[in-house]
């Protein structure tokens, strides 16, 4: 699959639409204007892959909404050589924009289908984050602690590994609710003990499964 013209007009408008809906951060809009969402979707859906809408992925799972992506992304604010780990690399595109900003990224998907194919597509664009195949709500303890964790399916509460696995000043963006709805949360470690959460607008995810997330 190759990029086009066409696809870069496309994406310079969504690009406006997420500055219209508020997004600022000039690293999250580089990388949103320059990754082909195109190549993440279905033959079905790429057609429409510059529109603000999540899309099926397969297995039940989507790609998120880029608005969601850029939301997130700019809650998290990584800085570049940051280690930051993603659970639920689903289609690899919010992979894509973390790599994009300079971080060192892990990233946990565990649903073994798409694990498979977005590890064989992201290096192939040459995106090169660390996969792992897994629960996610559990963190990764060997790499941690890191500087932002951002989760990218709705938990039913805030999982405690995610939260000592943060460093000190680090971020964990995360949606937490009902299966329906969930609230965007963004928790800071002041200290050892201590967490500040800061609370956003609702979205809607599919359901983080696991130990510390619903069970299947
Ligand atoms: N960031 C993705 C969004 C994928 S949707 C993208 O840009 O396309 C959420 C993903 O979380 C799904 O692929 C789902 O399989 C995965 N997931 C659900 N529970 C998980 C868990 N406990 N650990 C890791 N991944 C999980």
């Amino acid at each position: 699959m190759e990029d086009s013209y066409k696809a870069k007009g496309l994406r310079r408008k969504l690009v406006a639409i997420l500055k219209q809906k508020g997004i600022v951060h000039p690293g999250v809009i580089a990388a949103i204007e320059k990754i082909p969402r195109h190549f993440f979707l279905d033959n079905a859906f790429i057609e429409h892959a510059y529109e603000d809408k999540a899309f099926p992925i397969g297995e039940g799972q989507t790609i998120s909404q880029p608005y969601t992506v850029a939301f997130q992304t700019e809650l998290l604010a990584p800085k570049p050589g940051s280690k930051v780990l993603e659970i639920g690399t689903g289609s690899g595109y919010q992979a894509c924009v973390l790599v994009e900003m300079g971080v060192q990224l892990f990233t946990m998907e565990y649903n073994r289908a798409l694990y498979d194919k977005t590890r064989k597509r992201l290096p192939k664009m040459g995106y090169q984050p660390i996969f792992k195949h897994g629960d996610g709500s559990l963190g990764w303890p060997l790499h941690a602690p890191f500087d932002g964790i951002i989760v990218t399916a709705g938990a039913p509460v805030v999982p405690q590994a995610l939260k000592e696995q943060l460093k000190v000043g680090g971020r964990l963006v995360i949606p937490v609710g009902d299966s329906q709805v969930q609230k965007m949360l963004c928790i800071t470690r002041l200290n050892k003990n201590d967490y500040q959460t800061k609370e956003f607008d609702n979205f809607s995810f599919v359901p983080l499964l696991g130990k510390q997330g619903w069970k299947k």
